[in-house]
């Protein structure tokens, strides 16, 4: 059986990619989106197990330890984040493409094991309305802000290694970008 395809897509939080991938996983049966763990408390609204597991340091550790993290990064200093490596092997297996929504260390590091995958970027219109995304979510303290800011600036410095980059102005419009970009990718191969 022809196996699956892994996406990986990154960019500044607040940019809008989960959105993104939330809109691609409703319209394509054959995807699959993997849910990291993380050592962050949960936002308000965030259900554990959906939008990510949310583990101690001790529980991560363990989990880096037997390998049983695909890629893994330390995100603004305090907090770990890691793909778990099972799901997203077995549904590449299975002939299920995958989708990573991750930092740019982490898609770097599966880059080189995985050197089919394909990375997207998706950048905001403008720092200016990143901030303002950011701001609008209500959830950071001005400390948190700044790093944020100062992240996705070296993100964005970054994402010139990816494959493509998308810029998200208009919803609909990058949706359907990304998955123009996904079926194309696709014809030329799995894993
Ligand atoms: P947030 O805390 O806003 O949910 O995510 C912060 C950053 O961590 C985002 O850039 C997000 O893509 C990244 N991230 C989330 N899960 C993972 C993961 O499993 N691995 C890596 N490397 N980054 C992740």
């Amino acid at each position: 059986m022809k196996k699956g395809k892994l996406f990986i897509i990154s960019g500044p939080s607040g940019t809008g990619k989960g959105t993104i991938c939330k809109k691609l996983l409703e319209t394509e049966p054959n995807l699959r989106l993997s849910v990291s763990v993380t050592t962050r408390a949960p936002r308000q609204g965030e259900v554990d197990g959906r939008e990510y597991h949310f583990i101690s340091a001790e529980r991560y550790l363990q989990l880096l330890e037997e390998g049983g993290l695909l890629e893994h990064a330390s995100v603004y200093g305090a907090a770990m984040y890691g793909t778990p490596r099972e799901p997203v092997i077995d549904w590449l297996q299975q002939g299920m493409d995958v989708i990573l929504e991750i930092d740019v260390q982490g898609a770097f590091q599966v880059r080189e094991n995985y050197p089919d995958c394909v990375l997207i970027f998706i950048l905001p219109p403008s720092m200016e309305e990143l901030e303002h995304r950011i701001l609008g979510r209500g959830s950071e303290t001005a400390e948190t802000m700044a790093a944020r800011l100062g992240e996705a600036q070296r993100e964005i410095d970054l994402s010139e290694r990816y494959d493509y980059r998308v810029v998200n102005e208009d919803l609909e419009q990058a949706v359907a970008e990304v998955r123009q970009i996904m079926n194309d990718e696709r014809t030329e191969g799995g894993l």
